[in-house]
Parts: C-alpha cells; structure tokens; sequence
C-alpha cells in the first residue's frame, strides 16, 4: 500500500497525563504511520470530529483514568452517528482484564494493556489495515486438539473409547516426531493421545520427567506460514519458525512454553478436512 495509514491519537476524559499516548504516538511514526495527536480531555464527539476531519483509518484512545468503560464506547457511537464506522478503534492504557470484553462488545477492534510493546501495537495496526493473509490478526479458528502424553495408547483407549464414551476417529505414527497418536473426537474438537515409539521422541523424554499428563494445546489457524511470521514480529518465542509436517497431512509448529505462562501450544493448518 503506497498511501501512509493514518492514525488519530486522542485521549478522552480527564486524566492529565499523557505521556503514555506521546511515546505511541511517536512509535507509530517510527513505523512509517501518520500520526495526529488531539492533545489532553478531547471529548467523544471532538475526537469523532476530529477523526472525519483527518481522514484517519484508526483512532487509537489512551486512558489512565478509569472513565474508558464509558467513553471508549462513545468514541464508537459518535462515529457510527457520522456514518463513520469505518474507522478502526483501538485503545490502551491501565486497563483490567475484565474490561477488556465489555469494551471489545461495544465496537472496540482491541484492547491493549501496559504488558503490550508498541511494536505489538504498531503490527496490530498494520495487519488491521493491510491484512497480509486471512487476518492474522484475529483469533484461531478453534482449538483442534488437546494433546495428552500416554505410555500406551493401548493401556488407556479402554478408559477414554468405553468409559468417557469419546469416538475414536484414527491412530496413526509420526516418525519425525517419533510418536503414535491416537485422535478421539469430542464436539468439534479432539483429544489427541501421544505415545513415544522411540526413546528420542520428546514425548518419551516428557513423560520420563514428568509423568504422564496433558502435554499441549493445539489450536487450528488459516495461514500458519503468515501466523508464525507474525508472531516472530511480535517477539514470541517459538520452536518451530517454519512449518513441520504433522500428522494426517497438516502443517505444525509449535511456540516455546516460556511464551506462554508454561504451556505448549501447538498451531495446525489443515489442506481439507482435518
Ligand atoms: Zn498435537
């Protein structure tokens, strides 16, 4: 895309501060953006106006002050008011957890907190305008599998195919992973048993060190050459940064635990059905 995006920077409310909104102003600039700062207490209409004026793509709203519950949302109607709704909102600053979906509900694309990078934020952005593939930027499609480390599949098939009553839908060997896995489907997900065939399969090495247990979480994404690009970008820590073959003719790869509070996550990009 040869035009610059455009971003509108505002603070809503007000809080008095706006250091926080001057260093994302700035790193946006850093990423080649055009960056507008409406400067401190601008209200939603102001900012809406302002908006319109600038021919932004995205309004980005910083708060510290505990009022984003109410003026973020009204930042999204006062657009909509405009017919302006095109315009993306994001928004940032000190910000619980819990807000997160009620302000996500009312219209806002996402919510960013202080463990976000601007360099997150600035990637976010461009994936909002310039999708590079099927949205990146959005959630994976469903968790595909969740991956459980077993002695013997045979020892325990009893337990999950008779008594939880779960459909086995097929066993099949890794040899690059050196393991046997067993898919047993539940809704539209599945538990996916590992079995070490070798003493060099990691899961072999999992289970010696510490039992046998839940292992990983698989989730199922579009684009995983793009997905994986895309988190390298946003310095996630992966073991596989290209894709490995997995089993039933998908593509795998797997983000380092330190990434994630500790658990492996898998991604799995399926050519049809799974
Ligand atoms: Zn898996």
């Amino acid at each position: 895309m040869d035009k610059k995006i455009r971003v509108l920077v505002a603070k809503p409310g007000l809080d008095g501060h706006d250091r926080g909104a001057l260093i994302i102003a700035q790193a946006l600039r850093d990423h080649g953006m055009e960056v507008i700062y409406t400067g401190l207490r601008q209200s939603p209409a102001q900012i809406a106006q302002a908006a319109i004026q600038e021919d932004v793509d995205v309004i980005g709203l910083s708060s510290l002050s505990g009022a984003h519950r109410s003026l973020f949302p009204k930042v999204v109607e006062q657009l909509r008011e405009r017919n302006a709704d095109d315009i993306f909102v994001i928004g940032g600053g000190v910000i619980p957890a819990e807000d997160i979906p009620y302000l996500e509900e009312r219209g806002i694309k996402k919510v960013f907190t202080p463990g976000s990078t601007t360099d997150a934020i600035a990637s976010y952005i461009k994936e909002l305008i310039t999708p590079s593939s099927q949205s990146i930027a959005q959630s994976p499609k469903r968790i595909a599998h969740i991956g459980i480390a077993v002695k013997s599949i045979d020892d325990v098939i009893h337990f999950y195919h008779h008594v939880l009553g779960l459909h086995l839908s097929r066993v099949e060997e890794v040899p690059t992973e050196g393991v046997k896995v067993a898919f047993l489907k539940i809704g539209d997900t599945s538990i996916e048993l590992l079995e070490p065939i070798n003493e060099q399969s990691t899961i072999y090495k999992y289970i010696e060190k510490r039992g046998e247990g839940i292992h990983h979480i698989a989730f199922e994404v579009e684009d995983i050459e793009a997905r994986l690009k895309y988190y390298k970008e946003q310095k996630v820590e992966l073991i596989h940064d290209t894709p490995q073959p997995g089993a039933h003719d998908s593509k795998i790869a797997f983000l380092h635990p330190k990434a994630a509070n500790g658990v492996l996550y898998e991604l799995c990009e399926y050519k049809g059905e799974e």
